[in-house]
Formats: C-alpha cells, structure tokens, sequence
C-alpha cells in the first residue's frame, strides 16, 4: 500500500524514495505485530514486553538517534513515519512517542556518559522508558511538583508520587522530575534518571482504567527513599529540569500533531469507504449532499493540517522548529482530530458506537489527545505570549 492511501494530499514534501521503502518496512512490522494484537493488548492494559525488543531490532524505538549511541541514526523523517504507521493503523498502546521522547532528553540535555550508557538500551529495547512529570497535585502547573530529591554521599533519595505515567508498568528508565532545592522555584526542579530494577523504593501502582487507550499501560508510581546515583541527574547539574523540560517539549508536541494528523486522515478514508457502501433511503450515504458536505468540509480540514505538519515535519528535520507553532500543531491538530473524529461517527450511524468498529475506538481513544502533552488551554497560553 502506498503512502498515499492514506495521506491526504498522496506524498508529503519531506518523503524520498529512500523513505518509502522505510514506510513499507515499518507498515510490514505494524500489520504483523501489531495489528493482530490490539484487542489482547486492550483486555491486558499493556503491550507485551517482546514487542519492545522486536521494535529494537526493526530499529524504530530511536529511528532518529545518531547510530554512536546505538541509534538508526535517521531524522526526524524517520521518527514521524513511525508515528503515522501506527495512526494509520489505529494503535495507541504500543508508547514509542514518549519512549522516543525520552530518548532526545538525553541525547540533548544528558552528558556524553548518560548518551553513552542509555541510549543503546532505549534503541535496542533492552530498556523501556518513561517520563514521569504530572502528580496528583500537579499537572499543568509544574512548579508545584511535590516530588523531592534529597542528595547523600551515595547518590538520591526519591520520595514522592507521580500519577498518569505513561508507560509506567513496563518502565526500566524513567526521567524524573523532582524537586532538589523546594526553596528555589523553578531552579529547584532536577530532571533524573531512575532505574526502576533492584530499586526497592520505587513501586508501580494500579494500572489505571481509562475511558481509551486502553492497550497502553498508564500508571501511578510511588517513590519512597527511591535511589538514584549522583550521576544521573539528567546534564550532570542540578537546578536545570525546568529549562530543559521547555527545551524538549516542543518535540513531544510535534509528534502530537504528526499523529492527529494520520488520525484525522484514517477517520476519512475510513468513512468514504463506509458511506460509500451504506445504503439508506435507495442510495449510498456517500450519495446524500449532507455526508458529501461533511466530508468535503473534512478533507479541506485535513489538507489544511497536513501541508502545516508537514512543514512542521520539515522544520524539526531542519533544527527549526520552534515552541510556539509546536504549540500551534498540538492544540489546533488535537482539537481537529476530536471534531472530525465525532463528525465521522456520526455518519456511520449506530455503528460508529460500536467498538468492534474502528472508528469508535478511534473516538475513545482521541479525546486525550487535547488534555495530555500539555491541555490546550496551556498551548494557548504559549502562543499568546508570542503575540
Ligand atoms: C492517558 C494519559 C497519559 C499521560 N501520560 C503522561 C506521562 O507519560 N507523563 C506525565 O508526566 N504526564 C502524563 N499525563 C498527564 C497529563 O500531561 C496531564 O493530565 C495534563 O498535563 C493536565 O494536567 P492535570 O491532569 O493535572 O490537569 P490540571 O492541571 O488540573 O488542569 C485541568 C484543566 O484546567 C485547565 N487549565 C489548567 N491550567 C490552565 C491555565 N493556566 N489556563 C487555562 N486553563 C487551564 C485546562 O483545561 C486543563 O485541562 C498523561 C495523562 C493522561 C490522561
């Protein structure tokens, strides 16, 4: 199948030759490993843990990680073919986008033996990652992390909670966010590397029952004089989490929009394929001006979000892209993807609330997508201050 099947606007600027036969590589791993597995994944809260070596030896789990510390050395490119593959196929369990997250804030805020000692893990899959920010006090306002990091000759003492951690049942590495100086403000926030093996204070609570996504394991975890080795504070100094969480986020935010963007175009191709075949009142749906307006409306949205992430994709490939239109593609991507999504449903009728049928879970799975990663209202925030 070619890129174009799903994609709006047939090939996107950025794709190559070379490219293409990546997608076809990775659409192989999707349809094989993936696809098959959804419903088992969704019923056990979490992907089995050899899907992450075999994405290891696919070479997608650090697709755009230079191949000194074991990645596949590509770009972003790379990384954003990942992305869509799995939102062309529905897949929101298999947590590659914070995994790969995690591995840019070491490859761009950690020393040269943090790179050295965790990125050949994190490509190869030996080690699953996490990050772990949000608390059950503290979500969209940072700063009132309660999580502390005390410091003895050995190394941290970590105590603390964090809750909806993406991930966080299958985690062997997980980027911290603490406190090591509570007088300080923001200069008190640290960043650090935790290793969950032989850690007796860490513990991963419940996996928690979401409304979708439901194959993917989002957990509380609890610290309790969790050790951590001097060494990893994420950059080797502490004091510095806060500027490095604005450094990074916008990455995250861009593979939000790269992904809501593949979502948006699945949803279409999906409902022209099923109003086409639907009949009612002795015509296909596809035929009533209604569903052509809606669709027609749809696609000219979908267009529209795919020449402006396309250009995102560009610009990240380039060193360009910047926080607020990261912002820009996550708030308004998000919210274009839960309009068209409910829109879509709507024309397949009763069925579109039948989870057997891809565009229900597809609903169930999409509304997160405007709160997590930082809600949109906080986007907006961003982007206002830029006026
Ligand atoms: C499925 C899932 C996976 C997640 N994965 C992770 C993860 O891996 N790691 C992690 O650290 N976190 C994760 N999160 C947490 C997520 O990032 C937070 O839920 C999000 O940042 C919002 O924080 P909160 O839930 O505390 O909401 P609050 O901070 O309590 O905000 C609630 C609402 O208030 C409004 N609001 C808040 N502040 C403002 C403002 N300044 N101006 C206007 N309106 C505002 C917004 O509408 C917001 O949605 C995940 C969440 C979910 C649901």
């Amino acid at each position: 199948m070619m890129d174009g099947a799903f994609n709006v606007i047939g090939t996107s600027s950025w794709m190559t030759p070379e490219l293409e036969g990546f997608r076809d590589a990775v659409r192989r791993f999707v349809d094989s490993e993936i696809v098959p597995n959804q419903e088992r994944w969704r019923k056990q809260q979490h992907v089995d843990r050899a899907l992450w070596n075999k994405g290891g030896e696919m070479g997608i789990l650090c697709a755009d990680i230079p191949e000194q510390y074991g990645g596949s050395g590509g770009n972003f490119a790379h990384q954003a073919i990942v992305f869509e593959e799995l939102g062309y196929a529905g897949d929101m369990a298999f947590g590659i986008h914070v995994h790969a997250i995690v591995a840019h804030y070491i490859l761009n805020q950690g020393t040269e033996a943090q790179k050295l000692k965790y990125l050949p893990k994190l490509a190869s899959g030996e080690m699953v990652a996490a990050i772990a920010m949000s608390e059950p006090g503290a979500g969209s306002d940072l700063k009132g992390i309660r999580t502390t990091a005390v410091a003895d000759a050995d190394g941290y003492s970590v105590n603390g909670s964090k809750t909806f951690i993406s991930n966080g049942y299958l985690a062997d590495l997980i980027v911290v966010v603490v406190k090591t100086d509570t007088a300080a403000g923001a200069k008190g926030v640290s960043l650090l590397l935790l290793e969950t093996k032989d850690n007796p204070g860490f513990r991963v609570g419940r996996i928690l029952e979401k409304v979708g996504q439901k194959g993917q394991d989002t957990c509380e975890i609890f610290f309790d004089n969790a050790r951590v080795p001097l060494d990893n504070v994420l950059g080797g100094v502490e004091g510095k989490g806060f500027a490095q969480l604005m450094t990074e986020l916008p990455y995250e935010r861009t593979i939000l929009g790269v992904a809501g963007v593949a979502a948006i175009e699945r949803a279409l191709r999906l409902t022209v394929d099923y109003t086409r075949e639907r009949k009612a009142f002795g015509q296909a749906l596809l035929d009533m001006q209604n569903t052509r307006f809606v669709l027609a409306e749809v696609k000219t949205e979908a267009t529209v979000a795919r020449i402006f992430v396309d250009r995102c994709v560009e610009d990240t490939i380039a060193g360009k892209m910047d926080t607020v239109r990261a912002s820009m593609a996550k708030y308004w991507i998000s919210d274009l993807q839960c309009k068209v999504i409910d829109q879509c449903v709507q024309l397949f009728g009763g069925y579109g609330y039948m989870l057997e049928y891809p565009i229900a879970q597809m609903y169930v799975d999409a509304r997160v997508q405007r709160i997590y990663g930082g809600a949109n209202e906080i986007m907006k925030e961003i982007i206002a201050r830029s006026l």
